[in-house]
């Protein structure tokens, strides 16, 4: 056995088989995807984003899972726990080559200082939504819904487009990095804070972040001149948001959108005022108490600012991180002035079953990509949006790892791209295998009351219900492999959601298995809106044929 510690680690490509078929083969490569450099945040820790998000639980726990799966013969399922490989059981060719439940906890027992122990004692991991389930594409990932979102603001304020508009944010992480590159895709101009220097480099080179800024001086000035050109252009600038954010609404700045995606989620992984860069893993190990207190407390004051730059009449949104819902804990009365981006921006989009759909060339080839998005451009002709971004993103998006495209499809829509890539893998028009999967953030595979279900039109936020329902759909409909997260982008005792990953082998019984996985699983959002009373999802599903037994007979 080769001894188990970080090394790096790189999905192989081409057509030659590792495993005994390519389901097995595809969890094989998107495991090791997830891990390699170009795509991890911190690949020897097998942190693959989102502060601690997770591949894996340990190394001698990847080396088993790969092993397994080497060996892993067509009837036979590998059981998962937080990321720990725990069992193979048979099953039979229709059931997941792979099922995983990462970071679940019991109600009462659903709190970070809890889960902290249990991960110190090696019980248990972080598996964020795609970190541990084995299918994040790197920043492109978020890139997408982040071009959306900032389309929809500008659809909302602006006439349609950010130019001439200046957006504030910070977090140049994994999934923030796509910030920058959304604002100018969209014409306007962003100021990136972010207190870590490599970030910064790494949306750089990257192509992701256009230049950097000495200072917010510097920041301002680049920022004003591209404004009043119309001219896109991203910024970035080193610096402690918790201090920036409140410095430039002291200065008045002249500000039109404030977000923020720092890893609030997760206290632990936020920089307190105070505290140096260089010092924040020691001082978040040495006492992780002391530290969420200052990381919170700091996080209030970013939110109080955010709250400031509303009441001047910014445009303000909470992306997803949960620093509404620290600020809160921190005290701040305010927190909740501004809202979430999915009842802001996202719900009617969930309404009709759309979702961070996503795909990844098993080849390794950037070519079969490319065929791949003239599939989509030749599938939904009269979509103008979805050609702006598949052309754009064939223009602007640099692959991380194997190369992959994301772009949100709706119901009808999922099970058509599916089919389609299955087909040009048989006939041989792509070389090798389609992963086809998608975020946990999707219409109907997450209970998340600060995030996915905030507001409800029926107040059922926080019921859980829909993602299990999720899981056993997509097992039941013939997914490749099916995951149930807790906590992901929102932390610990604030969301439970579900993953499914398909693979289009081009074979007929993938065909079959595509169909249905591409169908059921956005007809859980469509029934999870119709239940919760929106009149667009009830219109979606009379349209286009879901069944809802309680507006039957
Ligand atoms: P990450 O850990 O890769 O990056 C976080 C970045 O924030 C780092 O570069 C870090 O240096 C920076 N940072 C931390 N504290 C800071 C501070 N005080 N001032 C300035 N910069 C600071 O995380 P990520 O993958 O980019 O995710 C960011 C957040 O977004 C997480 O909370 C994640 O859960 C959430 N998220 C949102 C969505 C969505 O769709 N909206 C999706 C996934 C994740």
């Amino acid at each position: 056995m080769q001894s188990s510690g970080p090394r790096p680690v790189r999905a192989p490509r081409g057509t030659t088989l590792n495993t005994r078929g390519w389901q097995q083969e595809a969890a094989l490569r998107m495991l090791m995807n997830n891990l390699d450099p170009e795509v991890a945040e911190h690949p020897d820790k097998l942190v693959v984003y989102g502060g601690t998000g997770k591949a894996a639980r340990d190394w001698p726990s990847f080396d088993a899972i790969t092993r397994t799966l080497g060996t892993l013969k067509a009837d036979e399922t590998l059981l998962v726990q937080s990321g720990r490989p725990v069992g193979v059981m048979t099953t039979h060719e229709w059931a997941p080559r792979v099922l995983l439940a990462n970071s679940n906890l019991v109600g009462d027992w659903a709190t970070w200082p809890e889960f902290r122990r249990l991960e110190r004692l090696g019980l248990t991991m972080y598996g964020q939504m795609t970190a541990g389930s084995w299918i994040y594409i790197g920043t492109q990932g978020i890139l997408q819904g982040t071009y959306e979102t900032f389309a929809a603001v500008a659809a909302k304020r602006f006439g349609g487009s950010l130019a001439g508009t200046i957006t504030l944010t910070a977090g140049l992480g994994g999934m923030g990095g796509a910030q920058p590159l959304a604002v100018t895709m969209n014409g306007g101009v962003a100021i990136c804070v972010d207190c870590d220097p490599r970030s910064i480099d790494r949306r750089i080179e990257h192509r992701y972040l256009d230049v950097r800024a000495a200072d917010l001086d510097e920041a301002l000035r680049l920022a004003y001149e591209a404004r009043d050109q119309r001219r896109p252009l991203s910024i970035g600038v080193e610096a402690n948001a918790a201090e920036a954010v409140p410095d430039l609404l002291a200065r008045g700045a002249e500000i039109d959108i404030v977000t923020d995606q720092t890893s609030a989620h997760d206290p632990l992984a936020y920089l307190p005022i105070g505290v140096a860069f260089e010092d924040m893993a020691a001082e978040a190990a040495k006492d992780p108490e002391g530290f969420t207190t200052r990381a919170r407390e700091s996080m209030a004051r970013h939110v109080e600012a955010m709250v400031g730059f509303q009441d001047a009449g910014a445009e303000v949104f909470d992306y997803g991180n949960s620093i509404r819902g620290e600020a809160q804990l921190a005290g701040y009365g305010r927190a909740f002035d501004f809202p979430g981006f999915v009842p802001a921006y996202i719900r009617p989009l969930f309404c009709e079953g759309k979702g961070p759909f996503r795909w990844a060339a098993l080849s390794g080839d950037p070519a079969d990509i490319a065929a791949t998005d003239r599939a989509i451009l030749e599938l939904f002709p009269d979509n103008e949006p979805l050609a702006r971004w598949i052309r754009m993103a064939g223009e602007r998006v640099h692959f991380q790892g194997l190369p992959a495209r994301i772009c949100w499809l709706g119901y009808g829509e999922r099970d058509k791209a599916g089919e389609r890539f299955n087909d040009m893998v048989a006939s041989g028009e792509i070389q090798a295998p389609i992963v086809i999967g998608r975020d946990h953030l999707d219409c109907g595979s997450v209970a998340s009351p600060y995030r996915e279900t905030e507001a409800m039109l029926d107040g059922s936020d926080a019921i859980a219900d829909w993602p299990l329902l999720n899981a056993m759909v997509n097992v039941a409909s013939g997914a490749s492999w099916v995951s149930i997260h807790h906590g992901g982008g929102v932390g610990i005792g604030r969301s439970i959601h579900a993953g499914q990953v398909t693979v289009a082998d081009g074979t007929a019984l993938a065909g079959e298995k595509i169909r249905r996985v591409l169908t059921n699983d956005p007809g859980m959002g469509v029934i999870r809106h119709v239940d919760a009373g929106y009149d667009h999802a009830t219109e979606v599903a009379e349209e286009r044929g879901v069944r809802i037994p309680m507006r039957e007979g």
